[in-house]
């Protein structure tokens, strides 16, 4: 008998190529059709998984950025309760009198490189959402050199491989937030081209409604046909570094404090650290306008970096730095192996060179450079980073080419 495709029944001089399977075959055009039905069942269930999306609780939320993240207990909390809301907000069927939950797009204040975008990002990896970060520096009102704010949304649709309902429930982290601040307390008379003019415009797509993207960004393609994008369950999470805002938080406190128990309140008070007193009001003294300042209901701190914090990052996170240097070499069937004082040297040098954490990796890839490209050439099976060797490769390099 002629062998035939169990799936069509033609038989192997009819197709390209004929599989055997077990106890029968499949032929090149079922197989690609199969694989095509497959893929159209998965989409279909992440579709599903979208509306029936498996939300984990706060303190579930917050342990999984344990994992990734060093500190910031603070942010974690107020990041994890957002969340959580967001989506509970997300699978309310909306009913007549229910009562609606507003959107709790979210401000981190912090120095820069404590764990903001870090934070923004594992949240994403934890939803499986789409999830894009944009610089608020570069944002413009529309007409001016430099990106429109619709920009932010095709980015958005890029991460969700121009899936726009899967855009719709996407995060958008925009940095640098305060880059776009009003300079001075007072509004300016004349057109403030990079500041108020693209708070306004981030307004709308904050408050949620329904813009058009040009799928492909920029002015490049005149000619591209706009995708209609709502914005309304798409959650914010903006972060900046607010240079200076400790001052006016500072301010605020000392005029609050006046009158009687007036020294013992001030006793209180951590002065290392007045981040952590941060209030609306605060922005506003920076430069925000006040309709920004609504449409972020959740305001939260980062602390700064200690040096045990810095020692932690190296090497405690799921995905630390060293331990990606571990990885690499196991994946060449090598043990590397980290004398304890060379976490010691490295965190020494991001904080002899005022690098934070972003330094760490620089650093660390000033050390292990010569001994990537060598190891693999040779028959070791083990090999250890001393602390000599890695102020020996320091040494070479000058601070300037670490980079933060
Ligand atoms: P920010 O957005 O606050 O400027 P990032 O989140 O981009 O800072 O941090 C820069 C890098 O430093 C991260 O990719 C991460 O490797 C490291 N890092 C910063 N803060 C932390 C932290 N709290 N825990 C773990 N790693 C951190």
């Amino acid at each position: 008998m002629q062998d035939k495709c169990t799936f069509c029944g033609r038989s192997r001089d009819e197709v390209n190529l004929l599989i055997a399977g077990n106890d029968g075959f499949i032929c090149d055009d079922c197989a690609t059709q199969a694989y095509d039905i497959v893929q159209e069942e998965m989409r279909s269930h992440t579709h599903l998984d979208m509306e029936g999306i498996e939300v984990k609780k706060p303190m579930e939320i917050k342990a999984f950025l344990d994992e990734y993240v060093i500190g910031q207990d603070e942010a974690k909390k107020h990041l994890a309760v957002a969340v959580y809301n967001h989506y509970k907000r997300l699978m309310q069927k909306g009913g007549k009198d229910d009562v609606e939950i507003e959107k709790s797009n979210i401000i981190m204040v912090g120095r820069t490189g404590t764990g903001k975008t870090l934070l923004a990002r594992t949240i994403a990896k934890m939803l499986h959402v789409p999830f894009t970060i944009v610089d608020a520096t570069v944002l413009t009102e529309a007409g001016y050199v430099g990106e429109d704010i619709e920009s932010i949304l095709t980015r958005l649709l890029q991460a969700a491989d121009y899936d726009v309902e899967a855009a719709e429930k996407g995060i958008v982290f925009i940095d640098e937030l305060d880059k776009i601040a009003r300079k001075g307390d007072n509004p300016s008379i004349t057109r403030d081209v990079s500041g108020e003019g693209v708070q306004q415009g981030l307004l709308k797509l904050l408050e949620g409604s329904v813009v058009n993207v040009p799928p492909q960004g920029g002015r490049k393609h005149p000619d591209q046909k706009m995708i209609p994008v709502n914005t309304k369950n798409i959650l914010f999470i903006c972060g900046g570094a607010f240079d200076g805002i400790e001052k006016k938080i500072a301010a605020r406190m000392n005029s609050m404090v006046v009158g009687f128990n007036a020294s013992q309140a001030i006793e209180k008070i951590d002065r290392e650290n007045f981040l952590q007193y941060i209030a609306p009001q605060d922005l506003k003294s920076f430069g925000l306008i006040p309709e920004i300042i609504g449409r972020l209901p959740v305001l939260t701190y980062l602390e700064p970096l200690d040096r045990q914090a810095l020692r932690n990052i190296l090497t405690e996170p799921k995905n630390a730095i060293i331990r990606q240097y571990v990885k690499l070499f196991e994946l060449d069937g090598i043990t590397l192996k980290f004398e304890e004082e060379v976490y010691e040297y490295i965190v020494d040098k991001a904080v002899e060179f005022h690098l934070g954490a972003r330094g760490l990796r620089s650093i660390c890839e000033a050390i292990m450079t010569d001994m990537m490209f060598e190891i693999p050439s040779q028959e070791r099976k083990e090999v250890t980073v001393t602390k000599a060797y890695a102020e020996e490769k320091l040494s070479r390099v000058q601070a300037q080419k670490l980079r933060a």
